[in-house]
């Protein structure tokens, strides 16, 4: 009888994709199950902030003593004996490169056979038949004062464009129309390789995908180049997620971030200008040591000017493991809270305003979900999966389905949100 194991994938969207991969190996070995009836539990830890690690100690917490847990991913930094002591059903943490396949056998006390060539690729999916992430690398080569992601994943190294296409390809037989570029720096992909991110798009732009998203763009990699190519490319979308973090150039500084507020609005006309349907996400961190009203004042300034399309904000979380942990003058967290809510305020008025000139338009959706009969869940070039807002729409009689592109009449815009009526 094949052993019952339960999954669950925490953080990041490139941490879903290791669980994919992981649990792929596993697949032929296991039943997979519901956390109530498993055995075992596989979880794919997140580590880099404190209420990363409280999230992971509650869901350790819910699962019985007698079931087993097998852990990896970025909590690994952490895992000290005091933790094994706490939870003594962890009876496995597995380390990058380690083989989950052996693990697994080992604890069902079963043979080691390996994985059957027909099964190679992916088969587990973690996102709908819609869309799928890509990793392109590991690691990161930045010094934010403010992150441990560095330490836990180590230096910056690229995936060879040879297995991202492999990848590529199993998400495309499955049906999945995006292919979304994920990494700690997407745009530093291939410096290690003597190649550039446009060298990997171009490969990817051959296989049979309609959209290619990048997230996670550093603003310095933001070539001319890329800028060119995307301009250029039927595939690639003009949507950039571009992790700022501040506008006020003292802040900027002490956050370890190379660029001043001068070069992002530079980079962000030029953008503009080549691209001019350019959509761009962002996302900010507040209450970042010895930040003053006035530097605050100054991120509130650019963002109504700048008038981003999407953007997250963070309250700053005091992490030990990092430099920014040494710095003075903390913010009180009264104070981060409040600024949080603040630009979350005047973001949604932006956000409307953007949204609101798509009304009357017909744009093309891939559908994502079908909560309910006739009512479907999708998003156009507009929209990041999981990060952005959607568009819920009717499809009155005319069938559809999840990972299908249809065109959708926009008749009402919301703050982070779009509805609309099927139109064929
Ligand atoms: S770019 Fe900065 S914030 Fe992002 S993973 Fe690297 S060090 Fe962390």
């Amino acid at each position: 009888m094949k052993p019952k194991l339960a999954i669950v994938s925490l953080g990041c969207d490139k941490n879903r994709v290791n669980t994919e991969k992981m649990l792929s190996q596993i697949s032929d070995l296991v039943t997979f199950s519901s956390s109530e009836d498993a055995e075992y539990v596989f979880i794919n830890t997140c580590g880099f902030l404190e209420s990363a690690r409280q999230e992971l100690f509650e869901i350790l917490d819910s699962f019985r003593p007698e079931q087993k847990l097998i852990l990896a991913g970025c909590f690994w930094k952490f895992a000290d004996e005091g933790f094994y002591a706490r939870f003594p059903n962890v009876i496995s943490f597995l380390k990058d490169g380690d083989d989950i396949r052996k693990i697994v056998t080992d604890l069902a006390g079963a043979r080691y056979i390996a994985r059957p060539q027909k099964q190679l690729g992916n088969t587990i999916f973690l996102t709908p038949p819609s869309y799928a992430f890509l990793k392109v690398s590991e690691g990161c080569d930045n010094h934010c004062t403010f992150c441990i992601i560095p330490q836990l994943r180590g230096k910056y190294h690229s995936r060879k464009i040879e297995e991202i296409l492999e990848d590529a390809k199993v998400y495309l037989e499955r049906g999945v129309k995006e292919l979304i570029l994920v990494a700690q720096d997407v745009g530093n992909y291939g410096a290690d390789l003597d190649l550039a991110l446009v060298c990997l798009l171009r490969e990817i732009e051959k296989l049979p995908v309609e959209w290619i998203r990048l997230l996670y763009l550093y603003p310095e990699r933001i070539s001319d180049e890329l800028l060119s190519f995307i301009a250029k490319s039927k595939k690639v979308l003009p949507y950039f997620d571009m992790p700022l973090q501040h506008a006020a150039d003292s802040v900027l500084r002490r956050m370890g971030r190379p660029y001043k507020k001068a070069e992002i609005v530079n980079l962000l006309g030029k953008i503009r200008a080549k691209l001019p349907e350019a959509v761009i996400r962002s996302t900010f961190i507040v209450g970042f040591p010895g930040e003053t009203a006035a530097d605050f004042e100054e991120l509130k300034t650019f963002l109504k000017s700048q008038k981003l399309n999407h953007v997250g904000v963070f309250g700053y979380s005091d992490e030990e493991l990092c430099s920014a942990y040494k710095l003075k003058d903390k913010v009180e967290q009264k104070t981060i809270q409040k600024r949080e809510k603040e630009i979350m305020e005047l973001q949604k008025k932006i956000s409307a305003e953007h949204l609101a000139k798509f009304v009357g338009k017909e744009i093309r959706v891939l559908i994502d979900g079908n909560p309910e009969e006739g009512v479907y869940i999708g998003r156009n070039f507009y929209f990041a999966p999981e990060v952005d807002g959607a568009l819920y729409f009717n499809s009155g009689l005319q069938p559809a389905a999840i990972g299908e592109i249809v065109k959708v009449q926009i008749t009402e815009a919301g703050e982070y949100d779009l509805f609309g009526e099927i139109s064929s």
